[in-house]
């Protein structure tokens, strides 16, 4: 129960299309049934085709009509649906964040993903699931009479009840209660041995199925505002009587239970969880391409550069870094050769420069790099002498490459948003003198 297997959790609502098909089949199959992915089948492989994809297709260029097979698409990892939580998540990060469940036989059951599988084991979750059939045992028996047992009767029974009402049953189904609060309104009647139970009790009788979830229970009792619940079976009769103490008390009990039974399990979720928690730290501050800084991380040490600006007046050059025709390399090569491209770029590149300064991707094939202790003819020859060996480099898949950069001077008063506009205003001289070369900001 608290690590349902993936079958219980995944989403089976998902469209598949083959890997033969081609984009434009993908996006009618996703806007006839409103998803917003597709997965796309190759035999026992599948893929996530998303909106987000299809816009990046989009943006590059390329033709609805060609076939999913020649498109760079996401491989998803695959569980079977007998597996539990803590399997799955083993099995993804950030990127992959769904999972296929497959069955036995290896075809698609459905997809989870990280919050699915997160939520699947949020207490709350417990609390809806847990059905209130669960806790009811034969301690739970309760009393009934029939509608004409005279109210004495009834209260001789409360006396010593272990319970604080008695529900009245006609041909075996309720149709009527007497609580401890109504004995209180009867108790001065003259006529107790001959008054009816059936003119006292109240009625009808507001009950919860025995499948109703402990939520919806202790939902009920604050609705009502009543102090316990009658179950019911699926045909209407009466299983028991469950007051909200006992409701409370079983709940934590079954809890703690849980808890115990799944103790290794949680154990392991806890482990699982812990390296799942420093991939996201770092995931926050490294490109996952590239293994440099991202803009988030750069952005923070920018502004703790410029804070020490300030106080010992030491200079700072901000440099954008980008790469010539760029989008060739992708439509020569494919998508796969870029991405491996822009990853040799960035370590060679970092071999040019100082462990201090401060080397980032800005974004797509852009980098940005802070140069400690750089005047504006120290920053010329340092991106000369990056733009040289880029040049003179030989990159294993892509073979020659340049890059053009654009620098400027940081000062004690700058935002990042200024000084980029200056550098990338440097960068973009740089492109318009043809390319392959170093510009430095003169305002
Ligand atoms: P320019 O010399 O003017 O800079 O030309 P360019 O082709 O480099 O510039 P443009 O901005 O037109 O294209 C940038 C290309 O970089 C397009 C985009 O597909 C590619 N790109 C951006 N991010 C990535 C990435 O993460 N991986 C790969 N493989 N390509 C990327
Ligand atoms: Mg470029
Ligand atoms: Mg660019």
């Amino acid at each position: 129960m608290f690590f349902p297997s993936l079958g219980l959790i995944a989403t089976t609502n998902v469209i598949t299309v083959d890997i033969n098909e081609n984009v434009q089949t993908a996006l009618n199959r996703m806007h006839e049934h409103n998803h917003r992915s597709v997965i796309v089948v190759d035999g026992p492989q599948h893929y996530i085709l998303t909106s987000k994809d299809i816009i990046r297709l989009r943006l590059e260029g390329i033709g609805f009509d060609t076939p999913l097979f020649k498109v760079h698409l996401r491989p998803l990892p695959l569980i079977s649906r007998e597996s539990n939580i803590v399997n799955a998540l083993n099995l993804t990060n950030e990127q992959d964040e769904h999972i296929c469940v497959c069955n036995e036989d290896g075809s698609l059951y459905g997809l989870v993903t990280n919050s699915d599988i997160i939520s699947s084991v949020d207490p709350q979750i417990v609390l809806d699931s847990l059905q209130i059939g669960t806790l009811l045992d034969k301690k739970y028996g309760y009393k009934s009479f029939a509608p004409d047992t005279p109210v004495i009767k009834i209260l001789e029974y409360l006396k010593d009840a272990p319970n604080d009402c008695v529900i009245i049953q006609k041909d075996g189904f309720p149709v009527g209660i007497l609580t401890s609060k109504d004995v209180l309104r009867l108790i001065e009647k003259e006529n107790l041995q001959t008054l009816p139970v059936e003119t006292e009790m109240s009625s009808p009788v507001f009950t919860l199925g025995t499948r109703a979830s402990i939520n919806d229970g202790l939902e009920f009792l604050k609705k009502n505002h009543f102090k316990r619940i009658v179950v019911t079976d699926d045909s209407g009769a009466v299983v028991g009587v469950v007051n909200q103490q006992d409701l409370i008390a079983r709940t934590y009990l079954k809890w703690s239970q849980l808890m115990r039974d799944h103790f290794k399990q949680f154990e392991e979720l806890t482990q699982v969880l812990q390296q799942k928690n420093l991939h996201l730290s770092k995931l926050a501050t490294k490109d996952a391409l590239t293994d440099v800084h991202n803009r988030h991380m750069f952005t923070e040490l920018f502004a703790k550069e410029v804070i020490n600006l300030k106080r010992d007046g030491a200079k700072l050059v901000l440099m954008m870094i980008d790469l010539d025709f760029f989008k060739r390399i992708n439509d020569t090569y494919g998508h796969n050769v870029g991405d491996e491209t822009l990853r040799m770029f960035a370590g060679t590149v970092l071999t040019c420069i100082r462990e201090s300064d401060i080397f980032a991707r800005w974004g797509g094939e852009e980098f940005v790099l802070l140069l400690h202790g750089a005047s504006g003819k120290e920053a010329y020859d340092i991106g000369e002498k990056i733009r040289k060996k880029i040049e003179t480099t030989f990159f294993e898949q892509a073979g020659r490459l340049t890059c053009s950069i654009g620098a400027a001077e940081v000062f004690a008063d700058d935002t990042i948003e200024k000084a980029v506009h200056r550098a990338d205003n440097a960068l973009y001289a740089a492109k318009e003198r043809g390319r392959n070369t170093t510009v430095v900001y003169e305002g």
